[in-house]
């Protein structure tokens, strides 16, 4: 079996001032992490830099956004390019809010996905159904459908640098979690349809994390699911419990 490093996203959003933001990186220094992680905290754009310089190892910065031109006349977007030349080495594309709130398809995903790993970044690439969608047994069909405009962007050896995220929408931000077995089969599913469309060692070496209501209370068990490799965690990053989410691997 491979190992897949475990990998855990702070998603802070648009939260926190910068005093609020470093008393949290402040804790995230402070902690002890067991073993082996990767752990990545994505602090609003603006923050960026400053909590780059004041994070410690093993953490990382990641943006939340990138777009898809390396530069140009894009006001209030990001280039990947520019995020790389800035040493942020990660980016979330994908997730639901830009989906559902700003536009983003799942071609504009795709090109991002894309413009971002040739820029050099790893990718926390968000894919997830809607309740509706789940109530109407569309989950497997929606996210393969955004897998697969990923996919279509992306060759075989780019697979090593994303990091699938999945994020049911219902379950973000609304204190309903997914159960171990709502998400490992979500999981499993995900990994059979990298073997047959990719290939079985980009589907035994991707990270598939989940994403939805985790907290320090609930991470233990879903760690424990065969194919969960790892979190995307929102509101609880911006707490305490965010230490036990992260310590929570296998
Ligand atoms: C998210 O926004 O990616 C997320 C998972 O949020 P929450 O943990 O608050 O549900």
């Amino acid at each position: 079996m491979v190992a897949r490093k475990f990998f855990v996203g702070g998603n802070f959003k648009m939260n926190g001032s910068l005093k609020e933001i470093e008393t949290i990186i402040e804790r995230i220094n402070e902690a002890k992490f067991d073993g082996e992680v990767e752990l990545v905290v994505a602090p609003p754009a603006l923050y960026l830099l400053k909590i780059q310089e004041e994070l410690k190892p093993p953490a990382q910065v990641s943006a939340q956004n990138s777009y898809t031109e390396k530069s140009g006349a894009f006001t209030g977007e990001i280039s990947p390019n520019q995020l790389k030349d800035a040493n942020v080495h990660w980016v979330i594309l994908g997730h639901s809010e830009r989906r559902s709130l700003f536009g983003d398809t799942d071609k504009l995903v795709a090109d991002k996905t894309k413009a971002a790993v040739e820029a050099g970044l790893g990718v926390i690439a968000c894919i997830g159904e809607s309740l509706q969608e789940r109530e109407a047994d569309q989950t497997q069909a929606v996210v393969e459908r955004q897998l697969e405009a990923i996919a279509n962007e992306i060759s075989e050896s780019e697979w090593k640098d994303i990091v699938i995220a999945y994020e049911p929408v219902w379950a973000i931000g609304t204190g309903k979690v997914a159960s171990k077995e709502q998400a490992q089969e979500v999981h499993a599913n995900i990994r059979q349809w990298l073997a047959k469309k990719v290939s079985q060692t980009v589907a035994d070496q991707t990270r598939i994390i989940y994403g939805g209501s985790v907290n320090g209370k609930n991470s233990g068990d879903l760690a424990t699911a065969a194919d969960i490799d790892g979190f995307l965690v929102g509101g609880a990053s911006l707490k305490p419990e965010f230490i036990d989410i992260v310590n929570s691997g296998k």
